[in-house]
């Protein structure tokens, strides 16, 4: 064990893994929880008393590749942020550009079945940035059904990558709605040979699209039934929308049956993508109950006008950003449906969170200035998720405990993913030998406070961030210079 280097003093103590809650010093050395108990000496130390120390949010849904998002996501007490559903590939090109570059919290990948696919299938260079993938979201020539060479190239790109370290395999599949479901089978045969979960942007509802190849819920439950690959259900409330409640229950039997499935949900009602996601499409808005002005497109802020404005901004922009709200939250019913996707049992907090955008005119901000300014924007879950959750889940109506309402934060997503990746089964828990990756906050005053018309703005309440031992942030403001995050890989088989 490390020498203590620092200790925080007098706090409320919660371990999210043993239900340890009372007030104790934490030390740290090494990058790690050294010893928690009374009297506790280091070299240095900060008085936390009165306030909350425990593990730090693990998000397994953060698209966020920039420092400005990486920073609201630490300010809302994320310590580790996967990108695990568009995931990247080939994956050891993503890790290692990522070291270079630092970041202040911990970050990993899943392999990214849809950039295999615009390989091995449209033809595109392998690898490339989000935005590139974002931009080719909407192309046809990676939504193809595959030869049977094709597959055979995706599936040896996909093993490739799990044999790198990939977390898991993601699959933005509802992107790509012609895909023939046996290549989504042997996909997760493939994760479940590797012993990783599969992360799944569904394919549409039967609701939704009547004619689909297949409905998107029973596909994830089916193949979690035949391959028993553990499938992730990612964001179950913005692809389910007003059928939360039967994508759930479907979820619940497949799952009292043995079927290994977990979901994951984010407390806002509206989504955010690439406006030129196939779903997006002027004749097919309708499909979701969407018009035009359902669409806010990021990069100008603007409410989209008419079909022929957004065909105009799919042809000119289609990776650009668009907020899309799917249900209403000022609408009671569809607040239930989405509290309803966060109390599921076992459902854990992810965020989704995505890039910042600057928009309007007027000169572009430094992406390495902080705060990122007035004309940054994206989608209040990228600052929010967390503290919105918390907020809600143990302050509605049938509250959760603090502690319950953590787990979903921290514990259960480590728990996830911990088969295969070691580094987990040190995050999630506040005790001796864990990581040191914590979040001090204030109970009486955490709550979001990034909203659709002012949606860079920080969480309160979240007071110090440790990733790995040192300060991202410190009495509530991000550290600048700070960048001790470090790579989480599987260990493959
Ligand atoms: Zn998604």
């Amino acid at each position: 064990m490390a020498e203590s280097e620092i200790v925080l003093r007098g706090g409320r103590v919660i371990d999210p893994e043993s239900g340890f809650d009372a007030v104790a010093d934490v030390a740290i050395g090494g990058g790690q929880v050294t010893e928690i108990g009374t009297g506790v000496l280091a070299a240095a130390e900060v008085d936390v008393a009165g306030l909350v120390v425990t593990a730090g949010f693990v998000d397994l849904h953060s698209h966020v590749n920039d420092l400005a998002g990486l920073r609201l996501q630490a300010l809302d007490g994320v310590t580790t942020a996967l990108e695990l559903e568009a995931g990247a590939s080939p994956v050891a090109a993503a890790y290692r550009a990522v070291a270079a570059e630092g970041r202040p919290i911990n970050y990993g990948f899943a392999a990214s079945w849809a950039q295999a696919r615009m390989t091995e299938v449209a033809g595109f260079a392998p690898g490339g940035s989000l935005a590139q993938v974002l931009g080719r979201l909407g192309h046809p020539g990676w939504q193809r059904p595959a030869t049977p060479g094709q597959l055979t190239a995706l599936l040896s790109r996909l093993a490739g990558d799990l044999a790198d370290g990939a977390l898991g395999i993601g699959l933005l599949l509802g992107y790509a709605p012609a895909v023939d479901p046996a290549e989504y089978l042997r996909v997760a045969e493939l994760a479940a040979q590797a012993g990783v979960p599969t992360f799944t942007h569904a394919r549409d509802l039967i609701e939704m699209v009547p004619d689909a190849l297949i409905d998107g819920a029973e596909e994830i439950v089916r193949v979690a039934g035949q391959t028993g690959a553990h499938m992730h259900y990612c964001h179950v409330n913005s692809t389910s929308q007003r059928h939360i409640d039967r994508v759930l229950g479907l979820v619940a039997r497949a799952q009292a049956a043995g079927a290994r499935i977990s979901t994951e949900a984010y407390p806002y009602g509206s989504g955010m993508t690439a406006i030129g996601a196939a779903f997006l499409a002027p004749e097919r808005l309708g499909e979701r109950g969407l018009v035009p002005s359902s669409l806010t497109y990021a990069p100008t802020g603007e409410r989209v006008a008419s079909q022929a404005r957004l065909r105009e901004l799919r042809q000119a922009d289609p990776g650009g950003l668009a907020i899309i709200e799917l249900l209403n939250e000022d609408d009671p019913a569809d607040r239930a449906l989405l509290m309803r996707s966060l109390t599921f049992p076992g459902a854990v907090v992810a965020s989704d969170a995505m890039p910042l955008t600057w928009s309007g005119p007027g000169p572009r901000t430094d992406p390495l200035a902080w705060p990122p300014g007035p004309t940054a924007m994206t989608h209040p879950r990228t600052a929010g998720t967390f503290s919105r959750a918390i907020r809600l889940l143990t302050r509605g109506e049938h509250p959760l405990s603090l502690d319950q309402a953590l787990r979903r934060c921290s514990l259960e997503p480590a728990r996830l993913l911990e088969p295969r990746v070691p580094a987990m089964r040190r995050k999630g828990r506040l005790r001796a030998g864990a990581d040191a990756d914590l979040v001090i906050l204030d109970p009486a005053t955490l709550t979001d406070q990034a909203t659709y018309a002012d949606s860079t703005r920080p969480s309160a309440g979240i007071r110090y961030v440790l990733v790995n031992g040192a300060f991202v942030v410190r009495d509530g403001s991000i550290v600048p210079d700070a960048r001790p995050g470090r790579p989480v890989r599987a260990q493959p088989r």
